[in-house]
């Protein structure tokens, strides 16, 4: 019997539970639908990403993928009576907008007699599986940690597709013009290729290198994983027992508790996770909109924050580390609301993950789980100077200042008159602007 794979967020044909199960029903006719929605929120290096790996997805599957455009509930449904399959198989999603979708095309198939079946997801473990004692949800990341680790899990049994060609009822791929570079290169082979080249040096000094933008020290596995390109147990499966390696198991599980805490509050993708920072001042008048653009647009005149920009508008990915300052900058040195920044990063992130983000972005604002405290400020020179003392990363982003010493690349309007007169000024004063954030916070937390 022929059955559909309906693709999602699981663009890879290994250790993909959905696949297994469609392939043990016979034919497979393997479906993505590009949804509008999705088109819409989506910047450039993301649709190049995704488009790119989809054309890769599907030479390895002979030419099988059909594409098809507009609303999947309506989509599915239609190739499921064209071909006259019995079953849909896909992962399941935690997402809100992805909940609800999935409840619309499973009602559509239902409709018309087909059944739905949900298998696997782009998690290790399920959000909503972990619990305390008493069945709550866990809101800290350390005992989620705990727990999580303790959850057994398995890969998927082999299984061998046979694809049926049905490829006349799709579409091609939107064409998109490919003005970005698109890092580190698209598919499996690609994301196979370079987690063997930098784990193989990369994960043993991954506890202080990934810190460091300039070196290249973390894995760049984000838009595989938020594409399912890769399934985050293949990186976590033989991890060497070393620090590196401890490190970076509780990073894969930072992105399992932040979609943990998402499902559980689903209210939380945009709103205050912490509810009692609902009464915090923030800008959004003409001066704070024009101060967004120029964060936006890299033109800070803080060179770490318009470096962080630049790499995000130039690959659409930035350094950890970089996000954290230049989301501290714009909340608690523009003091703007972090929707706006989380809004922005969203468009522009080739890996953009609604609960990731968002909860990145929470954090920072010090409204949302584990916040840091709201007296923790980030010092964007600090910073810059101790984790990129050369400034190599700020020399290759910002090549205006390029020639500046290891000392002044961090602030070049330290230099006076000599600062260089192609890099713009700073837009706010950070020693003030950190005395208003604090304030601010101060006045809202009671301390
Ligand atoms: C403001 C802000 C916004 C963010 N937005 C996103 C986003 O949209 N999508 C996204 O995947 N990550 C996001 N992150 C988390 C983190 O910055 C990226 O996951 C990381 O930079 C990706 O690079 P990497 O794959 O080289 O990471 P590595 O250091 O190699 O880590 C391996 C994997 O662990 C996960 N991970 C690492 N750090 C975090 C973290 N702090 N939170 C959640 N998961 C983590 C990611 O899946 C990552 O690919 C955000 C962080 C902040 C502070």
């Amino acid at each position: 019997m022929t059955s559909i794979w309906w693709i999602k967020r699981d663009l890879r044909l290994d250790d993909n539970a959905a696949l297994g199960a469609a392939s043990a029903d016979g034919p497979v006719v393997p479906v993505f639908v590009v949804d509008p929605i999705f088109l819409k929120h989506s910047g450039i290096p993301r649709l190049q990403f995704l488009f790119g790996t989809l054309r890769e997805l599907d030479a390895r599957m002979g030419g099988a993928l059909v594409i098809r455009v507009g609303d999947p509930a309506t989509e599915i449904a239609a190739v499921a009576q064209a071909v006259g399959a019995k079953t849909v198989f896909a992962h399941r999603d935690f997402v809100p907008y992805g909940q609800s979708r999935d409840i619309k095309v499973a009602a559509s198939l239902q409709s018309i007699g087909v059944h739905f079946v949900g298998a696997d997801s782009p998690y290790v473990v399920d959000p909503g599986t972990i619990r305390k004692d008493d069945g709550t949800p866990v809101r800290v990341f350390t005992p989620f940690f705990k727990r999580w680790q303790q959850v057994s899990w398995n890969s998927s049994p082999s299984y061998a597709p046979q694809w049926s060609n049905t490829t006349s009822l799709g579409v091609a791929l939107p064409e998109i013009a490919t003005t970005h570079a698109v890092l580190p290169g698209v598919g499996q082979g690609a994301a196979r290729e370079r987690w063997n080249e930098w784990s193989s040096h990369g994960l043993e000094e991954y506890k202080e290198a990934r810190n460091m933008p300039g070196v290249d020290g973390t894995s760049m596995m984000s838009p595989y994983l938020r594409f399912g390109v890769v399934h985050p147990r293949q990186l976590i499966t033989d991890l060497p027992g070393h620090s590196g390696a401890d490190v970076f198991r509780s990073e894969i599980a930072w992105r399992e508790f932040y979609a943990d805490v998402l499902f559980h509050r689903p209210d939380s993708m945009w709103k205050n996770l912490q509810t009692k920072m609902d009464i915090l001042p923030v800008d959004t008048d003409a001066a704070a909109q024009q101060r967004f653009a120029a964060w936006c647009e890299a033109r800070t005149g803080y060179p770490i924050v318009d470096a962080g920009m630049r790499q995000m508008l130039a690959i659409g990915w930035m350094h950890n580390r970089v996000r954290m300052i230049v989301a501290s900058f714009l909340v608690k040195d523009l003091h703007v609301p972090w929707q706006w920044g989380a809004r922005f990063f969203m468009k522009q992130l080739v890996d953009g993950d609604i609960a990731s983000n968002n909860h990145g972005w929470q954090w920072t604002a010090g409204t949302g789980t584990d916040a840091s405290p709201y007296f923790r400020v980030f010092n964007p020179f600090g910073q810059s100077a101790k984790f990129d003392p050369t400034g190599d990363y700020l020399r290759y982003w910002i090549p205006e200042i390029s020639d500046l010493d290891n000392e002044h690349i961090h602030a070049p309007w330290t230099l006076g008159l000599l600062a260089p007169t192609n890099y713009p000024a700073p837009l706010v004063d950070h020693a003030v602007e950190r005395e208003e954030a604090l304030a601010r916070y101060k006045a809202v937390s009671g301390k």
